[in-house]
């Protein structure tokens, strides 16, 4: 008897960031700030004193520390992972149980229903609709209608970059009364957070990312923000050394500089700005709808998105294609300047 893979394995392909070589890419919503060499340099010292031959901290806690003394929040009530992916992996499988009821609301994250597969979760979603945004009553209409074990969405959300308030996701936690888990990957580009109250709440698990903001999407570095007894079942559950010593010691050196990290979020809101304001009048002459974006990206839907994508791709330029809509990463002056000029042209 051959051995077939069993039912959860056979439908999967690994996932393709896209191949090819563009010298402009606001494809994957990275920050367009590198580390500066000064910076480099303390994490290079850093990196000089790392033990290579022991395992690293299991708690991470010198990472955890700096991150929660940059959103000011107890260190207690955080805990580690590979990237927010592992994160997701790892709640999307150990906090739901064969069969629970998973909600998620599209459009969306497109790894949430992945990861909630391998739970072997029954997935439901709740349709934006036409608005592209979250109605909070008609979500948990729909989250009590399927007696959901877990409502899992970003805010403000990948990839129509709008968000919901404070006030709508209180609601949301308590009215849902299931767990929450709220991804807050972009919030450092908006100001409705829960991570200061995140650990108030039985039910509710806040997520951050330094792929984004902090610029670090090479180390592989997400947290999780709860109270004690969720953040200690993470822990327990987590593989133990889920963070190497690497990523630990180079994320703590960068979460300590506060001042910096301030300043690249000015740069990227501010790139962002000048992006969503050169894209509005050739949105308005195409009649193209865009959205005002609370992230680091616009979203915006052309009148014809494959034709736009394969005309951006010529020029040199990767952005997102999502069915008929594009989603465009902010990028340096210079790029958002060619991704303008280059839409300027194509018309
Ligand atoms: C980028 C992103 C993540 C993944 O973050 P990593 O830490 O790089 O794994 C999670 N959620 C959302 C909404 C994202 O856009």
């Amino acid at each position: 008897m051959a051995y077939t893979l069993n039912e959860k394995l056979r439908g999967l392909v690994p996932y393709d960031p896209g191949a090819g070589d563009y010298p402009v890419r606001l494809d994957a919503n990275e920050s367009f700030i590198a580390p500066p060499a000064w910076l480099r340099e303390k994490i290079a010292v850093a990196l000089a004193a790392v033990p290579y031959n022991r395992y690293p901290d299991p708690k991470a806690a010198d990472l955890c520390a700096a991150f929660a003394d940059y959103y000011g929040i107890d260190p207690a009530h955080v805990a580690a992972g590979n990237g927010l992916d592992e994160v997701l992996f790892i709640l999307a499988t150990c906090f739901t149980q064969s069969g629970d009821t998973l909600v998620t609301v599209a459009p969306d994250f497109s790894m949430y229903r992945f990861y909630g597969h391998l739970g072997e979760c029954r997935l439901e979603t709740y349709d934006k609709g036409e608005s592209c945004a979250i109605d909070p009553d008609g979500l948990i209409a729909f989250c009590r209608e399927k007696k959901a074990d877990m409502l899992l969405f970003s805010n403000p959300c990948n990839p129509t970059s709008l968000g919901l308030t404070r006030d709508q996701v209180r609601r949301i936690i308590r009215e849902t009364g299931c767990l929450v888990v709220l991804d807050e990957a972009y919030m450092d580009f908006s100001d409705q957070s829960l991570i200061q109250e995140a650990a108030d709440y039985d039910n509710l698990i806040l997520l951050r990312t330094c792929s984004k903001m902090l610029g670090l999407a090479g180390l592989r570095l997400g947290f999780f923000v709860a109270n004690p007894v969720l953040t200690g079942a993470f822990r327990s559950a987590k593989s133990p050394y889920n963070v190497n010593a690497l990523s630990q010691a180079a994320g703590t050196v960068v979460l300590r500089e506060k001042d910096y990290l301030d300043d690249c979020r000015r740069r990227v809101i501010a790139s962002r700005d000048a992006l969503y304001t050169g894209l509005r009048p050739i949105c308005d002459r195409l009649g193209w709808r865009m959205f005002t974006p609370q992230t680091n990206f616009v979203f915006l839907k052309p009148a014809d998105a494959q034709t736009v994508y394969e005309g951006l791709k010529a020029a040199g330029i990767l952005v997102r294609r999502m069915g008929a809509f594009l989603r465009i990463t902010a990028g340096s002056e210079e790029e958002n300047q060619k991704l303008i000029a280059a839409l300027e042209e194509m018309r």
